[in-house]
């Protein structure tokens, strides 16, 4: 692998992956072949896994967690292997991003940059580990002692998406093995590879057999079976938010299996005439370019004061003119490819509407030919009406629609216009405006004179339609417990029966 870090070439012939239960690899009979976004030749083959092998990943997972092999651990010692699992993942960072790229198309450097992300997430996990904890009432008075345990959920389904395979997962797997949990990893067909590689990862830390399983295929098959299975006693799932209303059925169907949803959004940057307007100008860049706009926290409404939206408007175009898109194995590559040929279609799909609902282009729209792969160029629109479906949706591509306003409780009441509240970026050197707005805007995760900055320390997930729970953390592994109140009698029982 280190050649490859060296050349970057694309592999001669398509890496083949097996699907791993309860500790072994297995074949499967019928595979799926991935292309790279960016260059149009298949990368991997991954196996169309059965109803039948989720079933036994589910039984392996059950098992692994009833043996006590890992839940009746200390979290001294579980947080020993994810130190452990952080260490090799260091050593194997550039392949890890390699495959990342070929499947996903994002740029190299960036991929790099996630798995330092999602080694800081193992290192997180191993801390809270240790440090997870219940609580005790001593108030009950001189008879009875109350404590609060917390106790492993048990059996998580975890379903990725394939916008960030590896950070993804790897803000929820270490969370959830710090928590004493097992569990069964569906990723998203077409960016399997990478979730496969972490069961290696995990295998040569020494994680107990049956801990950590993954199942590859279809979302339409082996996940919705997942958000049906009456043997998972909660699930994470990551996606769109009607798939996650589709979930919220399916547990409601079958065993009431607790839910983290972390679910669409449609994310306003907020820019007061009295900000610094380059950094804001080259924030809302970022925020829309970033893994091509196919990311849950893209800020995709640009809510600007109108007294600067012309001068900002015309900051940000030339910004986004100089944004470097091409072949994502190109170190100095910004944006990359488009993931999917679906993906693709919706983005440009929206980008016609845009066109003919009225709204005015400022810059992009367009397709860019670059080799054989899927690249769009980063697009504004301004001018755009609040009924328009490009400032309703979630496009989910690098598509920018810009509002104006004229007051703080219009900006407000723009940024709040949406069925989403997944994140929000503000920008504004006027203290109080920052700390109301921050109040009253409903977003998960906000970001004051900064875009999508953070660490797994800080807990991620949505308000409204954008989902249930947050992830990472301390808050992430307790999301993944449940809490048990013991009351203990000290002393002689005073009797009922006289
Ligand atoms: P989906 O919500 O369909 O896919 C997300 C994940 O769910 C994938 O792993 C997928 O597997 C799986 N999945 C698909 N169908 C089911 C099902 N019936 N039950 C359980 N799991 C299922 O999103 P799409 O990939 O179709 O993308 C559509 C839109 O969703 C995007 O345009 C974007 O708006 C939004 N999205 C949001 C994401 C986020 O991070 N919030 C991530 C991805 C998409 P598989 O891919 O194998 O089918």
């Amino acid at each position: 692998m280190d050649q490859i870090a060296r050349t970057l070439s694309l592999p001669e012939t398509p890496r083949e992956f097996g699907f791993f239960i309860d500790g072994e690899w297995r074949h499967g009979r019928e595979l799926a072949e991935q292309r790279s976004p960016a260059h149009g030749v298949p990368v991997t083959r991954v196996a169309r896994c059965t109803t039948d092998d989720l079933n036994d990943a589910v039984a392996a997972a059950r098992r692994a967690f009833e043996d006590r092999s890992w839940a009746g651990i200390s979290g001294g010692e579980r947080a020993g292997v994810l130190l452990r699992a952080a260490e090799i993942l260091r050593r194997r960072r550039d392949e890890v991003a390699y495959w990342e790229v070929l499947e996903n198309g994002k740029p190299i450097a960036q991929a790099r940059a996630e798995i330092e992300g999602c080694i800081a997430c193992f290192e997180t996990a191993a801390g809270a580990a240790r440090l997870l904890h219940g609580d005790s009432f001593n108030s009950l008075g001189d008879g009875l002692f109350g404590m609060v345990l917390r106790e492993p959920i048990g059996v998580v389904g975890l379903i990725t998406p394939w916008n960030f395979p590896f950070l993804i997962l790897c803000e929820r797997v270490p969370f959830i093995l710090a928590s004493g949990c097992t569990m069964v990893v569906k990723p998203s067909e077409v960016t399997s590879a990478t979730t496969l590689i972490l069961a290696e990862i995990l295998t040569e830390v020494g994680l107990p057999k049956g801990v950590y399983n993954v199942v590859t295929g279809p979302g339409r098959s082996v996940g919705q079976a997942m958000a049906e299975h009456a043997d998972i006693d909660m699930l994470s799932f990551t996606g769109s938010t009607g798939m996650g209303r589709s979930c919220v059925h399916a547990a409601a169907d079958s065993n009431f299996k607790k839910l983290g949803l972390e679910l669409g959004g449609k994310n306003p940057i907020i820019v007061f005439a009295d900000s610094d307007l380059e950094d804001a100008a080259d924030a809302a860049a970022f925020g829309i370019s970033f893994n091509t706009g196919q990311c849950c926290v893209s800020s995709s409404r640009l809510i600007v004061e109108a007294s600067v939206a012309d001068e900002f408007e015309r900051l940000l175009v030339e910004k986004m003119a100089r944004i470097r898109i091409g072949d994502p194995l190109d170190e100095a590559t910004q944006v990359g490819a488009i993931t999917t040929e679906a993906q693709n279609r919706t983005i440009l799909d929206y980008i016609a509407k845009g066109r003919d609902e009225g709204a005015r282009l400022l810059t992009g729209g367009e397709v860019l030919e670059i080799g054989a792969g899927r690249f769009i160029a980063p697009t504004l629109f301004s001018g755009v009406r609040r009924d328009m479906a490009i400032a309703r949706d979630e496009i989910f591509g690098p598509v920018l629609s810009s509002f104006r306003f004229e007051t703080v409780d219009e900006a407000i009441a723009i940024a709040n216009d949406t069925v989403y509240g997944l994140a929000a970026s503000l920008w504004t050197k006027d203290l109080d405006k920052a700390l109301v707005v921050t109040r009253r805007v409903s977003a998960g995760r906000f970001w004051v004179n900064t875009i999508m900055a953070g660490g797994p320390e800080m807990p991620l997930g949505g308000f409204k339609q954008s989902g249930w729970g947050r992830e990472a953390g301390v808050y992430g592994v307790e999301e993944y417990t449940q809490i048990k109140s013991v009351h203990v009698e000290i002393g002689k029982r005073k009797h009922w029966i006289g």
